[in-house]
């Protein structure tokens, strides 16, 4: 435990949040410092970390650095990532190295640094489970405390196909586990699974490995059509933005699952930067060392099962989506499954459950991000990025942290704040510039 003491009496706060990741830290640090709205914030994690066993050389963040934990919604804050520079004599440094990307280290640091300097959030603290009687009360491993709102901000798990599990282990991980599993993979067979970013980065990294370090053969498996880029255009960028939030949050659910779908790869599409660092790492094995069949590159395929063979190894059994009847046998010593995140497991809340309205499996929450619920209207649960159903793909990514931590701050001191200015587009037929066109 860091910072805050752990009697066993844990005392009473106006907001308590759970998980300090980049979704809370961002509440944390717009709460800080306001004394009528004292708040603490408790993460399992002995420290914290961002996603630092997937920290391959050369990841870049895929959003701007304003979308930090607070430049758009509240740019004085001493928690901005100009701050981070500015504290740290760097701020000319940062400017020279012209980074079209940012490091994903350096973001990964800047937020460590927000959480170290924070004296409102812990480490080293798991909640085990929250109760009602007109306060929360939430149990830890350590202590109980009180608190008027939960903000609920756990974040994702690792998801595998459920035929993979059986096989996790040394031979077979998910890729959030990359840098302390794949080590050990030089002269065998590896097959990456996922067509998104972490996929791209573990192919990248893998077929970059040279002499003795090298794989024998690296095939990349994915279910999209090819490659596809993030698309990180100026109007698409536009869906990141609160008034679009506001204008998906009110569609129906169908509406907004077939946009989710429709919108996918502007959230889960691959930095081109690492496409292009892909495609020129080919060029070299195949064109300049003239190695032979070192990588096999597999889209628009599904793996329908995997089994473990007499040699040791594996076999993936593959389907070619436009080709079904055409099954392939790939033969692999290590699967690295870069199959994505999934919204982590509230259990927690149990007791509080059938209080909770639902949608498709969500908790439904109002347009502040606080849950639907029988309680009193005074005490909210705010959920952070757990609402994607309603929210679309933006509550996964950090674009729009700080506007969202920003509603709850609101809701929490009875105020308003203005949203930023509207997009150029007007989304709905209902509001914004145009709509009555009168020119
Ligand atoms: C490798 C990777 C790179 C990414 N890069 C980008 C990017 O460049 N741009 C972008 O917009 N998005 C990116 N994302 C997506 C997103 O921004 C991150 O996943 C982000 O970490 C989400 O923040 P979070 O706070 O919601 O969750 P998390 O970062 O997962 O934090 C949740 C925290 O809750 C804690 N916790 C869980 N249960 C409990 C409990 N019971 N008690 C106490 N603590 C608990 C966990 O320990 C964890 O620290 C990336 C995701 C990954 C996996």
């Amino acid at each position: 435990m860091t910072g805050l003491g752990s009697d066993e009496c844990g005392g009473h706060y106006r907001l308590l949040g759970i998980g300090a990741g980049p979704a809370n830290l961002s509440l944390a640090a717009l709460l800080h410092g306001d004394r009528e709205q004292p708040s603490l914030f408790l993460d399992r994690k002995p420290s914290f970390s961002w996603h630092d066993d997937q920290l391959v050389t050369g990841a870049t963040l895929q959003v701007s650095i304003f979308k930090d934990l607070v430049s758009l919604t509240d740019p004085t804050n001493r928690f901005s990532f100009l701050s981070y520079l500015h504290e740290h004599g760097r701020m000319y440094h940062f400017l020279n190295a012209q980074f079209a990307e940012v490091p994903r280290t350096e973001f990964r640091n800047y937020l460590a640094w927000a959480a170290r300097s924070n004296e409102n959030v812990g480490f080293g603290e798991t909640v085990q489970q929250v109760d009602f009687d007109g306060v929360f009360r939430v149990t830890t491993d350590r202590r109980q405390v009180t608190a008027d709102n939960i903000a609920v901000g756990v974040g994702t798990v690792p998801w595998v196909p459920e035929f993979a599990v059986p096989h996790l282990g040394p031979d077979q991980f998910h890729v959030s586990q990359y840098m302390s599993r794949a080590k050990n993979l030089a002269g065998r067979r590896v097959a990456v699974v996922g067509g998104g970013q972490s996929g791209a980065e573990a192919f990248l990294d893998l077929i970059s490995r040279r002499g003795p370090e090298r794989p024998a053969w690296v095939s990349w498996v994915s279910r999209r059509r090819n490659y596809f880029p993030i698309d990180d255009s100026t109007f698409t960028n536009d869906f990141y933005m609160p008034g679009y939030s506001d204008y998906f949050y009110r569609l129906p659910g169908t509406k907004r699952a077939e946009l989710s779908s429709a919108h996918l790869l502007t959230s889960d599409g691959i930095s081109e930067s690492t496409l292009r660092a892909i495609y020129q790492e080919l060029y070299r094995i195949q064109f300049i060392e003239r190695e032979e069949n070192r990588f096999g590159l597999l889209p628009n395929r599904s793996i329908l099962s995997v089994d473990r063979t007499a040699g040791g190894g594996f076999e993936l059994i593959v389907r070619h989506n436009d080709e079904p009847d055409q099954s392939q046998f790939l033969p692999v010593d290590a699967v690295v499954w870069a199959t994505g995140f999934r919204s982590a497991p509230k259990d927690f809340l149990a007791s509080l459950m059938d209080r909770v309205e639902t949608e498709d499996g969500e908790m439904r929450v109002d347009e502040d991000f606080a849950a639907v619920w029988d309680g009193p209207p005074d005490r909210n649960m705010f959920l952070q990025n757990a609402v994607r159903g309603q929210r679309g793909l933006p509550d996964v990514n950090l674009s729009l942290n700080a506007w969202r931590a920003q509603r709850v701050t609101n809701r929490l001191r009875g105020r308003n704040t203005p949203d930023p200015a509207m997009s150029f587009i007007d989304w709905s037929a209902k509001i914004g510039r145009g709509t009555q066109w009168t020119l």
